[in-house]
């Protein structure tokens, strides 16, 4: 119904010029650098500095901008499980060595750790609690399986790993192991016959998931510093507020088999547990435990750093300068490689840097300032785009357009994109523009690909990577990137491993390095249209609407708790803001029609997103009214109502009075 787009697309010159710089070849040789030295947050000056030199040379006015963080590093750890008879068990805790892949080899390769995570030592007994959300933790209390003073074991998977250890820890646990299950790589698994990597597409067992256990979702950035920029001289407030207070290692599949095995045939079978996904695909029980006598000892070792990161940040200024297009990537990782995690958008960054270069070079400047920004020590929480939204609240609320952010810009060949309702027509729409490879066919847009896969839905923000502070701020957002199924059969991504590495990238995440193309054509694209069109392509209506979906979507919580709460306050305010928006698109038009801009001066919206509680990732919409009705708070839920109605009206009378 709605492709009927021309194929090839029809561009302008200018969109023209923009998507033909584009090299698939000098994407690679861009991937190809980032992934080949140490850039951990605090350690990957000369990244940040390559990568302003680079925006330097097509245009853009580059510097750093520094900020001093409370960050730590790993030193040591161990793992060691005692059998009742005395034997023992010692994990490597270490990734394979692949001569076939030259990174996963390099002297100064990362050792698996969390970031953030407790230096402590911890002997106890322990239990599997699965997934590690706090409906799995109630369960297990539920079971009458103990939990005080015992070791967790979680599951990769569903919430933020930080979350996990947030719940052990809440629960009385004294130390948390998380590990990666092949039962969530869907059909290519070595349980099915496929290959592991690097002889094939299936995850490598020793592949270990690195990460951040920072306690997502109570604020982001610089667990010193909240709300406020982190300065060498900046005051420092407690930062167990969102750090654990119990250690944490993150283990492989192959090595956690003992552990799981050694919990067989005590506590309550994993089939019986009845939670989500609590059972996965290893030849084990998946039971609770604890077995008597069967005890973990484990220690982790950080060392605490307060030490400077560097955001890179290249400036176009545009001919109105308070109107400012950000677009931003983060540069740390976990690892030498990180192909897809960061270094994919990474990569894409630079050539969209050079495709404005070409631009600029026919004379054009665009309407809107352009700034991007390669930030520093997202992996550990979101640090160098916090502090940096922290240091520049002002200017960025009154000024900034939107927000516009790539992270994994590929790791397989599925587009998906989320976005603020008001973004999506346009960023819908930009799709039309840009062919995206299908294998070695080149045959479809974007936009064909995107609608297929995920039925033309645009996706809802949630939390896990740099557009959270400015959406959260009230800033338009949106996340592009191009990801892997295994359940479609795509070569397994090994997220936060030393295997997320462009041998790993080149041979099978993207081989020619075309969906990289394809992926910056489209953010430069979009951004083109947001920096140069003379009246802002936003569609505030949408706005509306999507409020009253997610309005839908409240009522069907309220329903599922029985609860009684009033909630027409809310949908009252969403009507006036329904109204206000059809006024304003009726402004739009008479701007459009008289060429005065002027007319739509102070265009605002507002936030009604959170990253939830119990998920950290994936978004809650209405979150003080849902989480508080999850709460069972039905009183705290009817203030919420009246708050957000309330915000909603001042949006709506921001939007237009
Ligand atoms: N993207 C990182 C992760 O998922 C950091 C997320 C965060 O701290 O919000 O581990
Ligand atoms: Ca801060
Ligand atoms: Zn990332
Ligand atoms: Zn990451």
């Amino acid at each position: 119904s709605r492709r009927q787009a021309a194929f090839p697309p029809t561009l302008t010159e200018q969109e023209s010029i923009l998507a033909n710089s584009f090299d698939n070849n000098t994407i690679s040789d861009w991937s190809y650098y980032y992934t080949h030295g140490d850039h951990i947050a605090g350690r990957n000056r000369s990244q940040a500095q390559w990568t302003a030199d680079r925006w330097s040379e097509n245009g853009f006015t580059s510097s750093l901008a520094e900020y001093h963080v409370y960050l730590n590093y790993p030193v040591s750890k161990s793992i060691t499980l005692s059998y009742p008879n005395g034997s023992s068990y010692t994990p490597s805790l270490e990734e394979d060595v692949l001569p076939e892949d030259e990174t996963t080899g390099y002297p100064n390769r990362i050792p698996t750790f969390h970031g953030y995570s407790f230096t402590g030592n911890a002997t106890a007994e322990y239990v599997y609690v699965g997934r590690g959300q706090q409906v799995d933790f109630e369960r297990l209390v539920e079971l009458g399986v103990p939990l005080e003073g015992k070791i967790a074991l979680a599951k990769y998977g569903g919430p933020f790993r930080g979350l996990k250890v947030k719940n052990a820890q809440s629960y009385g646990m004294i130390g948390a192991i998380i590990f990666t299950d092949p039962g969530d790589d869907g059909n290519v698994t070595e349980a099915n016959g496929y290959a592991a990597y690097p002889d094939g597409p299936a995850r490598n067992p020793s592949s270990v998931q690195r990460g951040s256990v920072q306690f997502l979702s109570t604020y982001p950035g610089d667990p010193t510093t909240p709300g406020y920029p982190s300065k060498e001289d900046s005051p420092r407030a407690d930062k167990s507020v969102v750090t654990p207070s119990i250690p944490s290692i993150p283990i492989s599949y192959e090595e956690v088999i003992p552990l799981l095995a050694a919990l067989d045939g005590y506590g309550t079978p994993g089939n019986q547990v009845n939670r989500t996904r609590w059972v996965g695909g290893l030849n084990v029980t998946y039971s609770t435990g604890p077995a008597p006598g069967a005890v973990i000892s484990m220690s982790n070792v950080m060392e605490d750093a307060y030490t400077p990161i560097w955001n890179a940040v290249g400036v176009i200024n545009g001919t109105s300068q308070d109107e400012v297009l950000i677009i931003g990537n983060h540069r740390d990782a976990w690892l030498i490689g990180g192909a897809a995690d960061p270094n994919s958008g990474s990569a894409i960054m630079i050539e969209l840097s050079k495709a404005f270069g070409r631009l600029l070079e026919t004379g054009w400047q665009p309407k809107r300032t352009i700034v991007l920004a390669s930030w520093d020590a997202e992996e550990y929480g979101l640090v160098g785009s916090t502090e940096w939204m922290e240091e520049y609240i002002p200017w960025l609320t009154g000024s900034a357009v939107a927000y516009l952010n790539i992270d994994v810009g590929c790791s397989g060949p599925r587009p998906s994109l989320s976005a603020t309702g008001d973004l999506h027509t346009i960023a819908v729409e930009t799709m039309r523009k840009v062919i995206f490879p299908q294998g070695e066919a080149m045959n479809e847009t974007l936009f064909d690909v995107w609608f297929a896969e995920n039925e033309g839905v645009v996706g809802v923000l949630g939390s896990g990577s740099d557009y959270t502070s400015f959406l959260h701020r009230g800033i338009s957002s949106l996340d592009v990137g191009s990801d892997a199924n295994p359940n479609k059969n795509d070569p397994v991504y090994h997220y936060h491993s030393n295997y997320d590495s462009y041998h790993w990238m080149a041979t099978y995440g993207d081989p020619g390095f075309r969906v990289h193309t394809a992926m910056g054509q489209y953010l430069t694209l979009l951004a083109y249209h947001l920096v140069t069109d003379d009246l802002l392509p936003f569609d505030i209506p949408n706005y509306a609407e999507q409020m009253q979906l997610y309005y839908d979507e409240l009522l069907t919580v309220i329903n599922s708790t029985s609860s009684q709460l009033d909630t027409n306050e809310l949908l009252a305010a969403i009507d006036v803001f329904e109204t206000r928006a059809a006024e304003v698109v009726a402004l739009q038009q008479q701007a459009q029609a008289t060429g005065d801009a002027a007319l739509l001066e102070g265009v605002f919206q507002h936030v009604l997103f959170a990253p939830g509680l119990d998920t950290g990732y994936a978004p809650v919409t209405y979150p003080g009214i849902t989480e508080a009705l999850q709460a069972g708070n039905v009183t705290l839920a009817a203030e919420w109502v009246t708050k957000t109605a309330n915000g909603i009206l001042v949006a709506a009378n921001i939007l237009k009075t």
